[in-house]
């Protein structure tokens, strides 16, 4: 392999610029702090239940920091091949393919890793060498180590509830990464949002937010999960269609969160006692 750094020529990937600036309601000094970590070339690790935000602020700042953002989520078959790259066999000849991670390096993207523990362990190898001063991606298979550009940036997510004592994220990669963490936004913010983006009217935002915060309490009383942003905008853009609020409230917001019946008829009646 080659053991000398290649600064590649950065490539444009514009599909990966999102040009429309995306709806984001800062819910503290998130946009400040993921600034200065870009600036000063520091990886970030956002923390934070699933449907809070995590995606949409990235886009969010993929647009303010005018980079290209290229996501991928990872899954328990991801491997470092697949992130870096492989050969394929076009027609008669064979091609090299850019992984999404080599590509982002190369045209000096925003890479996000979403739900980063979930990926294959020899993912990790690769990450490392990305997020400490050296900001190089060995692609053994062309034999060439690419140093990053100023302009990439490895961002990943994680949600710590979810994680076992298999799946967590070790010491030695989580000590590499500045950490932002994300929650549902506070009450007055999660209604802004949940308006705006379901249509369903500040009114009914208030009651879906309502009951949002009532079932989140269940957490530690047999829910695994807080009941998303994300779902309450669901309900929402149900309720603006003509569904039934009680019904798409419970078919939005409990039935996805929980199997377990008599959890679903306690949650269901926050609905009646709300809706
Ligand atoms: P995550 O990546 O954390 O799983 P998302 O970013 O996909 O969650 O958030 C789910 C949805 O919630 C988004 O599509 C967006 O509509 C809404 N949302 C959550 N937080 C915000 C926020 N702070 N500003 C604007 N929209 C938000």
């Amino acid at each position: 392999m080659d053991t000398g750094c290649q600064l590649f020529k950065e490539i444009p990937l514009e599909e990966y610029f999102v040009e429309k600036e995306p709806y984001y309601v800062p819910v503290g000094n998130e946009v400040e702090v993921f600034t200065a970590a870009y600036k000063n070339l520091l990886p970030v690790i956002l923390k934070g239940p699933t449907g809070c935000g995590k995606t949409r602020f990235m886009e969010y700042m993929a647009y303010r920091l005018k980079r290209p953002l290229i996501t991928v989520a990872c899954h328990e078959d991801l491997t470092a091949t697949d992130l870096i790259g492989r050969f394929l066999i076009k027609g008669e000849s064979i091609e090299w393919s850019d992984g999404p991670l080599t590509k982002a390096v190369k045209s000096g993207a925003i890479c996000y890793l979403d739900e980063v523990v979930e990926a294959r362990k020899d993912t990790i190898v690769v990450i490392h060498p990305l997020t400490d001063d050296r900001r190089i991606i060995p692609v053994d298979k062309l034999g060439v180590v690419m140093k990053a550009p100023a302009g990439f940036m490895l961002a990943v997510s994680y949600n710590p509830g979810y994680q076992s004592i298999v799946k967590d994220l070790k010491q030695s990669t989580r000590q590499r990464f500045v950490s932002i963490d994300f929650d549902y936004p506070p009450s007055d913010l999660e209604i802004q949002i949940v308006a705006h983006e379901s249509g369903a009217g500040k009114e009914m935002a208030r009651s879906l937010v309502e009951i949002g915060s009532r079932i989140r309490n269940f957490k530690h009383h047999g829910l695994e999960e807080g009941v998303s942003t994300r779902l309450l905008i669901y309900a929402g853009k149900l309720i603006h269609e003509g569904i039934e609020p009680r019904k798409a409230c419970q078919i939005a917001m409990v039935r996805p969160i929980t199997d377990n019946p008599d959890l679903q008829v306690s949650l269901d009646e926050i609905i009646s006692a709300i809706m």
